[in-house]
């Protein structure tokens, strides 16, 4: 391996490992002062996987039968977003908001 090669391998793990500290701790950061995330998209993988909709009332009630209108990701354990916001983050889309008139088949209800 030539020495040039080296120094770009090197200054790519440098850039790799950076990038994988700063991101999250951006996306933290700018959660925690109240900054705006990207928006989950219902076409992600993810989301397509867990009937995400952005609108609870939406959502297919023949394929997921323990859906309940009431249920909205604002009432969900997992939703991070304050009360009034109309999204926020979840723990199962980190680094995104989601709809706080939302839903998805990963809902857990919050302790009342
Ligand atoms: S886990 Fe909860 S807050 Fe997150 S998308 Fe699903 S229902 Fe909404």
């Amino acid at each position: 391996m030539k020495q040039e090669d080296k120094l770009q391998r090197r200054e790519f793990v440098k850039l790799a490992v950076g990038s994988a500290v700063v991101v999250p701790f951006l996306t933290t950061n700018q959660a925690l002062a109240g900054g705006h995330m990207p928006r989950v998209d219902e076409s992600d993988p993810q989301a397509t996987a867990l009937g995400y909709k952005h609108d609870s009332t939406a959502v297919d009630g023949s394929a997921y039968a323990n859906h309940e209108a009431s249920q909205i990701c604002s009432g969900c354990n997992l939703y991070q977003g304050k009360e009034g916001d109309e999204w926020g983050p979840c723990s199962i889309f980190p680094g995104k908001e989601v709809a706080a008139a939302g839903w998805c088949s990963a809902f857990v209800p919050k302790p009342s």
